[in-house]
């Protein structure tokens, strides 16, 4: 039977594979293809047209048929329907609707051997500091892990602070626009995963690292001393209050708090110095991904006498049945 994949040259396939899988499109069940210059990338179904613009470099979508991964036992192997679920460090984490969650969890443990926690989760993201409630399916009863993403390691409570390992190839981009000698300000930083990886890129990037959640702000620390990064400023407090010390002394300031980082674009404004880049996230309907957003910047920026200079609006990852993560890049003049 064919199946959608992707072709891409070998030497541009990590990239492409590592976006894939981390937006649930990588089918782990057949054998990538070698053939020539080329991988094939067996999906586990078509792309949506958004989905295909997010993936780096250059590739060209079709389907051909593909070998089943030999000799490993698969989730489907052991369950009918398998449900989504996202691993973070040695936790893996299921919804609370799914059927059966302990089959589900034993299934997990048995075919991930890395994994030591099955926890379900509560809740949905919620209230301020943006954190989930779970119950403990199977294993070890924590909610504690470190996850590694890029090289960095990141200390986590998932209960008591925000993290999605989703965002690793956003981060891994916006990482590639940070040069030496620039100061960031990631005005929401969680647990720091953009902070220590742009960090890490050199002790001549100055990051400053604000959060309100002190839990967030308690792994922050430990995740500074934990990747060796001494040029990050962890700060807990509210980002519109912290950005007045700073006022423009950013080159990039980073704004992940989708749904409400508009609260906060005056003060994201203000901490702008002249040609200094905004990254804007939100979540936003298919038929108004970034009109909206792009006004309530360019709002921001007059209101403080600055123009603005439109770099870059992406799709991130798709967030709910037509509503889509997106990410607005903009040059404050
Ligand atoms: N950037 C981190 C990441 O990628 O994992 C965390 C993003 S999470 C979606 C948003 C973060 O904003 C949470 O850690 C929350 O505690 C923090 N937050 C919410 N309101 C805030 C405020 N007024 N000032 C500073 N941080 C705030």
């Amino acid at each position: 039977m064919n199946r959608n994949c992707i072709k891409v040259l070998k030497k541009k396939g990590e990239p492409i594979r590592r976006s894939l899988l981390e937006m649930d499109l990588l089918d782990n069940s057949a054998r990538i293809i070698s053939e020539g210059d080329h991988l094939l990338l067996p999906l586990t179904r078509k792309p949506e047209e958004v989905e295909l613009k997010e993936l780096p470099g250059d590739f060209e979508l079709g389907e051909h048929e593909f070998e089943e991964q030999k000799g490993q036992l698969k989730l489907d192997d052991l369950l009918e329907v398998v449900p989504h679920f996202e691993i973070v460090g040695d936790i893996a984490l299921i919804e609370d609707d799914v059927a059966e969650p302990e089959k589900v969890a034993d299934a997990i443990m048995t075919v991930k051997k890395n994994v030591k926690t099955v926890l379900a989760a509560m809740s949905p993201v919620e209230g301020e500091f943006r954190t989930r409630r779970f119950r403990t399916v199977a294993g070890e009863d924590r909610t504690s892990t470190i996850h590694r993403e890029y090289g960095s390691r990141f200390y986590i409570d998932l209960e008591r602070a925000y993290f999605t390992p989703r965002l690793a190839t956003e981060r891994a981009r916006i990482l590639t626009q940070i040069e030496e000698g620039q100061t960031v300000v990631d005005m929401f930083a969680g647990v720091g995963p953009y902070s220590i990886m742009i960090a890490r890129k050199s002790p001549e990037i100055q990051v400053i690292a604000i959060d309100k959640n002190p839990d967030a702000v308690e792994f922050l620390h430990r995740n500074v001393e934990l990747n060796s990064t001494s040029n990050v400023e962890a700060i807990e407090g509210d980002a519109n209050i912290e950005a007045e010390r700073f006022a423009s002394v950013a080159d990039h300031v980073i704004m992940n708090l989708p749904h409400n980082a508009n609260e906060f674009l005056d003060a994201a404004v203000k901490l702008c110095a002249p040609n200094a880049i905004i990254h804007y996230y939100d979540i936003t309907p298919e038929d108004d991904l970034f009109e909206s957003s792009l006004k309530l910047i360019d709002e921001a920026a007059e209101r403080a006498g600055r123009t603005t200079e439109l770099v870059e609006t992406r799709v991130v990852r798709s967030y709910a049945p037509h509503q889509f993560n997106v990410c607005i890049e903009m040059r404050v003049l």
